[in-house]
């Protein structure tokens, strides 16, 4: 890199020239070497950001002391980067020359370079929020209000977090830059401002209502729509619905996840539905039908003769609802075979009839385990 010129001898003023002086020197220059009154001219171009730059540094009180103090070495090993910090220079620009040239920082810099400068209001934050839900929801779909607490835009102030409209002034103590410079001997940095938090920008007067803050607190109630077959544990986005940014920001998103409560009956494992159905030894050995609940209305149900237990019976479409694309899951009866523990003294002696009559070994199971001891 060449080395760098003298800030005042680009400029063209002397080392105790006034800030109007400072001023004036740089008006006619960048008049002169203007990207607009120069096109496809290189020259011209660095010519302008040189003289730019030589501004920025004069034109500020403390830049000034640091570079008559140590020169181009007082910010740092690279020199004064003053693309760093650039708001105010842009601002001082519009000052000087009022809309003669509009948005040829963007042109000559790069987009980038104006996306780091503009300030940008912040977005509010999205909200979380759980909600709960049983198994029969899931299974026909729900609303369901729930009351959350967000910010909203400040009815005093209408968002602008100023009392009396005047809006914003520029931070007296940064000048608008968002930045103060701190100086130790040869060390200086750059802080964020205290006072504006690096906004640049200050209230002059805050709205009591919001702090200047441009929102409040305010409860809503909100209708969530959950839809049918939703799985436990997923968040539906209700977009806007978040908080409002400071000052008129975008607004944020809620996110509502859903819980699925535990039944007591039945088990979820994916769209199908899962119940044990107790039944007595009989009803499994001669068959039955039998009432069983369902996620809507009860059904009748044929038991086969001679299920086993533990047998699944399949019941078609009594399922949740697919969330995405179209049909139903199924119900699944597991049936649990019910051996009882007191019987009557006419059961037992039917009981005692049977075994009496039971040939064990024309049950293969029971054969084969005999030839196996
Ligand atoms: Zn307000
Ligand atoms: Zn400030």
């Amino acid at each position: 890199m060449a080395e760098k010129r003298d800030y005042y001898e680009i400029l063209g003023v002397s080392k105790d020239a006034g800030i109007d002086e400072i001023k004036k020197a740089y008006r006619d220059l960048a008049l002169k070497y203007h990207p607009d009154r120069n096109p496809g001219n290189k020259e011209a171009e660095e010519k302008f950001k040189e003289i730019t730059e030589a501004y920025e540094v004069l034109s500020d009180p403390e830049k000034r002391k640091i570079y008559d103090t140590y020169g181009h070495a007082g910010f740092g090993p690279t020199g004064f980067d003053w693309t760093q910090d650039f708001s105010r220079v842009r601002m001082d620009f519009s000052d000087i020359f009022g809309d003669i040239f509009d948005n040829f920082f963007e042109d000559i810099f790069g987009s980038d370079f104006s996306r780091k400068t503009t300030r940008t209001r912040a977005r509010g934050s999205d909200l979380e929020y759980r909600i709960y839900v049983n198994l029969k929801e899931v299974a026909e779909g729900t609303e369901k209000y729930i009351n959350i607490s967000r910010f909203d835009e400040c009815p005093v102030c209408n968002g602008t977090g100023s009392k009396t409209k005047k809006g914003k002034i520029t931070c007296p103590t940064c000048n608008g830059r968002g930045q103060v410079i701190r100086t130790t001997g040869f060390i200086t940095i750059s802080q964020t401002c205290p006072k504006c938090k690096g906004e640049g920008e200050i209230l002059s007067d805050p709205c009591p209502n919001c702090r200047g803050q441009g929102r409040v607190r305010n409860m809503h109630k909100i209708l969530v729509k959950i839809p049918a077959g939703i799985e436990n544990g997923m968040s539906l986005r209700l977009k806007g619905e978040g908080d409002i940014g400071p000052n008129k920001g975008e607004r944020g998103d809620l996110y509502v996840t859903v819980l699925i409560e535990k039944d007591s009956l039945f088990e979820r494992k994916g769209e199908d539905i899962y119940i044990e159905v107790p039944i007595t030894p009989s009803q499994a050995v001669l068959g039955d039908e039998i009432e069983v609940p369902t996620l809507r209305e009860k059904i009748k149900v044929k038991i086969p003769p001679g299920t086993q237990n533990g047998d699944i019976l399949r019941i078609k479409n009594f399922g949740l609802p697919k969330l995405y694309g179209h049909g139903k899951g199924d119900l699944m009866i597991k049936i649990k075979i019910l051996i009882p523990k007191r019987i009557s003294r006419q059961q037992q002696i039917l009981y005692q009839q049977l075994k009496e009559i039971e040939k064990p070994d024309e049950y293969p199971e029971i054969k084969k385990f005999k030839e196996k001891l």
